[in-house]
């Protein structure tokens, strides 16, 4: 028998509280037992990004709601900025182009966080631009972007900005409304602590202007249908039941825990997990690392059988590179449901894995610098 533990990006542990909800009977969505636990959930997921706009619950994972706020926003041969630090900015691309919209794209190479003067200046150069898609914690990377700053810039003109908090919000500190944010979007199976299959959008009034005169064609996930919904309670479609029931749960542990502790909690384990791949003589990957990831670079001999021997010898599943950096970096995850045990055992089974491909290590060294850590900083 193998005991598990979740230290991926995506999809994370899912506490006990919110697992049992999972597993309650049924009920059936056009209720008012049904409506009152959703109008809870609404309301609730303003708290977490904060903000005063509705927020709608897309039955998808969060790509899906990535292109509802593509299909939603925008009409054929509009133009648009995407600020791309890693392979989930691409996405945006990759989705954008599917669509026929015109992008001026601004890929920063990956471990780099985009730079807002370049979004300024291509703002500048394209006046007709209708929004800027960007991403908050790139997890590819484990880079942050600084949504503040970009949405100073993007607010002072026409364009609506648009961020893929799929993965930073909950975990890292983030004001949808006061950083001027017009559209964010985030996913179930990362911060939030549920099962993945559902999604989550936000949108300003500035935003919903421009989802009035949108035309590029779209059903399922058409916002009018989501706003007219809310208004009773209710999803147009026939929403994951179980989930809204659990994301009930996780808000009340996310609530009484509060916003603010849980930003504490994972900036407090993204310094200890800095300090543990340091002391294990592996250089950090993000330049601007978040609080949800940390990404380092291992050496790449070895760098393709860390991640599957951690996971076959010790149950732990950590996350290796994706694309151009397959084989060459690690990514231990710390938000949601992982807590200062879990990144402790992380840890020394990957110090032991490492000594067993042949790496050198001492033993115990970088768990003694993640205890450090997390004695020193409570
Ligand atoms: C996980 C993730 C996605 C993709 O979400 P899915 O739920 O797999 O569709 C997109 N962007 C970021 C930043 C992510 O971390």
């Amino acid at each position: 028998m193998k005991k598990h533990y979740l230290l991926t990006p995506g999809p994370t542990p899912v506490p006990p509280e919110v697992a049992l909800k999972e597993a309650l009977p049924i009920i059936h969505h056009r209720t008012s037992e049904f409506g009152s636990i959703f109008k809870d959930v609404a309301e609730g997921l303003k708290y977490v990004f904060r903000t005063q706009n509705d927020v709608f619950i897309t039955s998808s994972s969060g790509t899906g709601a990535m292109e509802s706020a593509v299909v939603n926003l925008l009409s054929p041969g509009d133009e648009v900025i995407v600020a791309s630090t890693g392979n989930f900015g691409d996405r945006w691309i990759k989705i954008c182009e599917t669509y026929g919209i015109k992008v001026h794209s601004i890929s920063i190479e990956w471990g780099k966080a985009v730079s807002v003067s370049e979004i300024e200046k291509l703002l500048k150069a394209n006046s007709g631009v209708k929004a800027v898609y960007t991403t908050f914690t790139e997890t590819s990377t484990g880079v942050v972007n600084d949504i503040q700053a970009i949405g100073e810039i993007v607010s002072k003109t026409p364009a609506v900005l648009v961020v893929d908090a799929i993965s930073g919000l909950v975990g890292q500190e983030y004001h949808a409304d006061d950083w001027k944010v017009d559209v964010t979007v985030s996913g179930s199976q990362k911060g939030f602590m549920l099962a993945p299959g559902l999604a989550f959008v936000s949108l300003s009034a500035k935003a919903w202007k421009l989802a009035e005169e949108s035309k590029l064609p779209k059903f399922y996930f058409d916002y009018k249908k989501y706003k007219k919904s809310l208004l009773t309670n209710e999803t147009p479609f026939t929403p994951p039941v179980s989930l809204i029931v659990s994301l009930q749960e996780a808000i009340k542990m996310i609530k009484e825990h509060t916003i603010e502790q849980v930003w504490a909690d994972c900036r407090l384990l993204a310094k200890a997990s800095r300090e543990g791949m340091k002391a294990l003589g592996l250089e950090l990957f993000a330049e601007k690392p978040c609080d949800v990831v940390t990404s380092a670079k291992v050496p790449e001999e070895i760098g393709g059988k860390i991640v599957k021997l951690l996971r076959e010898k010790y149950g732990v599943s950590i996350a290796g590179g994706q694309g151009a950096v397959k084989g060459k970096i690690i990514r231990f995850a710390h938000m949601g449901y992982i807590g200062k045990a879990d990144i402790l055992i992380g840890f020394s089974c990957l110090e032991m894995v490492l000594k067993e491909l042949g790496y050198k290590v001492e033993l115990g060294k970088s768990v003694a610098a993640v205890q450090e850590v997390l004695l020193n900083n409570k």
